[in-house]
């Protein structure tokens, strides 16, 4: 990939880098600002945009990455704690995904749910902790009535790997793995709309598939 940063000589001898292109690739617009994001650990991520191609979250510009990844978290983004790494694309394949499969878990879920009992959704990717203590993002389903919550489907991102999705029911893993999207994008592959399209579908009828016989049991 191109550097679009270029050291310019400054007359003390120090080198500057001063950023000459728009971080999108092929274009070649002056970039207007810098992605805003920083991450708990206080990295930043330093990408520069042009105009277009930087977004706008609750009045802050980022990155297009960055920019899915708050506008995931939403009010739980001013928590410093609840923020990936800046390299970590969990919080918002967590959200991509649950959208996603919401048409089909609320079918399943109403199908199974008892007369006093409602759906509960998540609007925001929260930041909880998995098995081994570090963080992971998620989002659930719940079947709750007055005296509590029965049954709670998640879907989970790990820190220690930003392209396996966990699909939990309460605490149990059902299922887990790499959106093909991701998978195609690791290994260089270029899909037609076509093999997208089917790929995607395939993916979400296995989850649904597990998703299916586990409330039923
Ligand atoms: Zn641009
Ligand atoms: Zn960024």
């Amino acid at each position: 990939m191109d550097d679009p940063t270029v050291p310019v000589r400054q007359p003390g001898g120090g080198a500057l880098p001063v950023v000459m292109r728009c971080g999108e690739a092929g274009c070649d617009a002056q970039p207007v600002e810098a992605c805003a994001y920083v991450d708990s650990r206080g990295n930043a991520c330093r990408t520069h945009w042009c105009e277009e191609h930087g977004s706008e979250v609750s009045g802050r510009r980022y990155c297009r990455r960055h920019a899915g990844t708050v506008a995931a978290l939403g009010s739980k983004a001013n928590n410093p704690r609840a923020l990936p790494d800046v390299g970590h694309r969990g919080a918002s394949l967590v959200r991509w995904v649950y959208r996603d499969l919401d048409p089909a878990l609320t079918i399943i879920l109403e199908k199974v749910s008892l007369a006093n009992e409602h759906l509960l959704r998540d609007t925001e990717v929260a930041v909880g902790r998995a098995a081994d203590g570090s963080r992971c993002w998620e989002m659930s389903w719940k079947l709750a009535s007055p005296s509590g919550v029965r049954m709670r489907i998640t879907l989970m991102v790990e820190e220690k790997d930003d392209s396996v999705v966990f699909v939990r029911m309460g605490d149990n893993v059902l299922a887990s793995g790499v959106p093909p999207w991701i998978e195609a994008r690791r290994s260089g592959q270029t899909l037609t709309e076509d093999e997208d399209r089917e790929q995607r579908r395939s993916f979400y009828a296995f989850l649904e598939q597990y998703l299916t016989e586990a409330v039923s049991q």
